[in-house]
């Protein structure tokens, strides 16, 4: 499993360095060191040691060359040095009472007055036995326990000071913002998502009014889609909305120091939170904590796991009604730990797709805002070329078309400004989805009509709600069908409506464009487990009502490692093969049979679908009452209301004729 963020880990690498940077103060205090002790300990190379017995004899034929000479008397021992005038040196240690009772007398009158005439220095013999004696090596020792320090404090450098910045920090990172600013007007096109906001946006506003009525809204809802869609957005205008404080952490934050800073910061984000509800806490990047723990061979990661735990504490701790709804953000709902979606956690999910055509002229429309644009440009047409852009594209193009016109001394931002920037947003690495080209996106809406169609008119089908060819994640559209209404039981007749509109896709593309692409491939794959376990779980084929294989996931290994068990010898297994096709087969005749019947209404569908990108299950029964949509397409821009403009050639920006001669 690979690290999803790489960083070297802070607790190995500093020390290596301030051991190098260190190196030379070492040598230095070293150096100093031995100089010094040197210095106390050993005379220069000219130095005469003389013995005790020598002593006296050397004074009375050296006296005429003596400079001076130092006594330093201790307890037990005199230490006499002496300078001769030529420079050189002798030295001799003799014990006390020899000084005292022969030396002293020799050179000192009973008076005290010198006998000689050389400069003698008596050295306060107590103090300076100290020094001379330990002093060297209790400066040696100061230095080395200062240089100690010194390494110690480089070396543990990087550990301790983010220990601190640990402390500091478990106080969590969360960013708190008390007066939101973004409300739903600055979210555009999302109007589903907004829609089940709504209900939250409510419940913060006044949490006392669900609290009477005993009614629950759940604790946390968490956003899915592509980056860019306007999850994090859509969160603040929440928080803005419902004028309540709003903190935010990304999922990154949590897992970025040592063992138990994530934990514990959850922990204190949450208790922060509580003396503020009602509140809104958005989590980012909720899969950094929240990937399903132990997964993966050779072991999770410690901290994650820790923050994932107390993170599911403080969800499952505090109360249905306590006013604090948490808000998390992912791209990858598909492998967050099952924990975290369980009921009163993450039990709510709303999914944040990529703008619709309409969609996208309205998000042209909230970041034209405020910029100054030339009121022939038609953001319907300009998002017809931006399929596949999300939000934060779009909001880019902008930016990059005003920077542009910047550029160009233009007094405002014209076509070909937005023309230039989306041409790059395309060619740039930063695009959040692939283009399609004109091709695959036809492949992919006569596939969604076939379903569609199929929808339409098997008798048993769940109902059309929606379709579109917005690419999401791998698949290049989808078709929402939902049943008619809740149902506990699932009859044969309706599974085979199921694999019937499965198969609907690649049968509409084999119709139309007498090849087939990898598009029907997780169709195929579903309608073919349909009808497996029709034949082996249900007893719904011409093999009798017998189950034949039971699914018998373990909990230990995981669903992965286990397969389903088998009840049943080769022959069987042969068997049951040839009722799975016998079902897909004539499932494939049927959707064959009701696409050609309803050839006009695939090709009208798919049509409209290549314009429209979206449509709702309303438009589509006017659709095919009509034959045509004209509706205005229209996008609320702020005040303004964009409908569709008659067709006009756009006219190419008039090149300033002033300038020529
Ligand atoms: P996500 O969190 O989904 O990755 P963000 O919320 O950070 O995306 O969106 C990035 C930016 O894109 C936003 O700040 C906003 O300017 C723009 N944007 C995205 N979706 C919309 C939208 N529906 N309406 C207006 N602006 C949007
Ligand atoms: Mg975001
Ligand atoms: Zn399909």
């Amino acid at each position: 499993m690979s690290n999803p963020n790489p960083r070297p880990n802070p607790r190995s690498v500093p020390p290596r360095r301030s051991l190098r940077t260190l190196l030379p103060y070492l040598l230095l205090f070293a150096v100093i060191g031995v100089v010094i002790w040197l210095a106390f300990f050993t005379g220069n190379a000219k130095t005469q040691a003389l013995l005790q017995t020598e002593l006296a004899a050397y004074l009375q034929t050296n006296a005429g060359v003596i400079d001076t000479i130092t006594i330093v008397t201790t307890e037990t021992t005199t230490k006499i040095t002496g300078i001769l005038k030529d420079g050189s040196k002798f030295t001799a240690l003799v014990d006390r009472t020899f000084y005292e009772n022969i030396l002293q007398p020799t050179l000192f009158a009973a008076d005290g007055t010198a006998l000689v005439d050389f400069k003698m220095v008596i050295v306060n013999a107590y103090q300076r036995t100290f020094w001379n004696t330990i002093g060297p090596s209790l400066l040696y020792l100061v230095l080395f326990v200062v240089a100690m320090i010194f390494l110690y404090s480089r070396m543990a450098g990087a550990v301790s000071s983010s220990n601190t910045k640990a402390m500091e920090f478990n106080r969590s990172r969360a960013r708190l913002e008390t007066k939101v600013k973004k409300t739903f007007d600055d979210v555009a096109g999302a109007d589903a998502e907004k829609q089940e906001m709504m209900e939250i946006v409510d419940y913060l506003r006044n949490p006392k009014k669900y609290t009477k009525f005993g009614a629950k809204l759940p604790k946390g809802v968490l956003l899915v889609g592509p980056p860019g869609t306007g999850k994090t957005l859509l969160a603040k205008a929440v928080a803005g909305e419902a004028n309540v404080p709003f903190y935010s952490i990304s999922g990154s934050d949590f897992v970025e120091m040592f063992v138990g800073v994530g934990a514990g910061r959850v922990r204190d984000m949450f208790q922060q939170a509580k003396k503020t509800a009602p509140c809104l806490i958005f989590i980012d990047e909720l899969d950094a904590v929240g990937r399903q723990r132990g997964a993966g061979l050779g072991g999770g990661n410690d901290e994650r796991e820790q923050t994932l735990n107390q993170l599911l504490i403080e969800m499952d701790g505090f109360s249905d009604n306590s006013g604090i709804i948490v808000l998390a953000a992912t791209n990858r709902d598909d492998v967050l730990d099952p924990a975290l979606l369980r009921a009163g956690r993450f039990d709510r999910k709303i999914t944040v797709s990529l703008p619709d055509r309409a969609g996208r002229t309205a998000i042209f429309g909230v970041h034209a805002r405020g910029k100054i644009i030339d009121e022939s440009i038609d953001f319907d047409a300009i998002s017809r070329r931006t399929v596949g852009f999300s939000g934060a594209d779009i909001e880019s193009v902008l930016n990059d078309a005003a920077i542009l016109a910047i550029r160009d001394n233009a007094d405002k931002i014209m076509l070909r400004h937005i023309d230039e920037a989306i041409d790059r947003r395309i060619a740039g690495p930063a695009r959040t989805s692939r283009q399609l080209n004109e091709h695959e996106r036809k492949v992919i809406a006569y596939h969604e009509a076939g379903h569609a169609v199929v929808g339409l008119n098997h008798p048993f089908s769940d109902k059309v709600q929606k379709i579109t060819i917005i690419p999401r994640g791998q698949t290049g559209g989808h078709v929402l069908m939902t049943p008619e209404e809740d149902r506990f039981l699932m009859t044969k007749n309706q599974l085979i409506a199921r694999i019937v509109g499965y198969l609907g896709g690649r049968t509409s593309e084999e119709v139309f464009f007498d090849d087939v692409s990898t598009g029907a491939q997780n169709d195929i794959e579903v309608a073919t487990r349909i009808a497996r376990l029709m034949v082996t779980e249900f007893g719904m084929s011409d093999l009798g009502p017998i189950q034949y294989e039971r699914d018998t996931g373990s909990v230990f290994l995981g669903r992965d490692y286990t397969s389903s068990q088998k009840n049943f010898s080769q022959q069987v297994a042969l068997e049951i093969d040839k009722e799975v096709r016998k079902i897909i087969e004539q499932a494939h005749d049927k959707a064959r049979e009701i696409i050609e019947k309803h050839k006009d209404d695939v090709i009208l569908i798919a049509e409209t679908l290549l314009d429209r990108e979206t449509i709702t299950a309303e438009q589509i029964d006017r659709l095919l009452k009509d034959r045509k949509l004209d509706e205005p397409k229209q996008a609320v821009i702020g005040e303004v209301v964009l409908t569709e403009k008659p067709k006009v050639e756009p006219t190419p920006t008039p090149v300033p004729e002033d300038d020529k001669k």
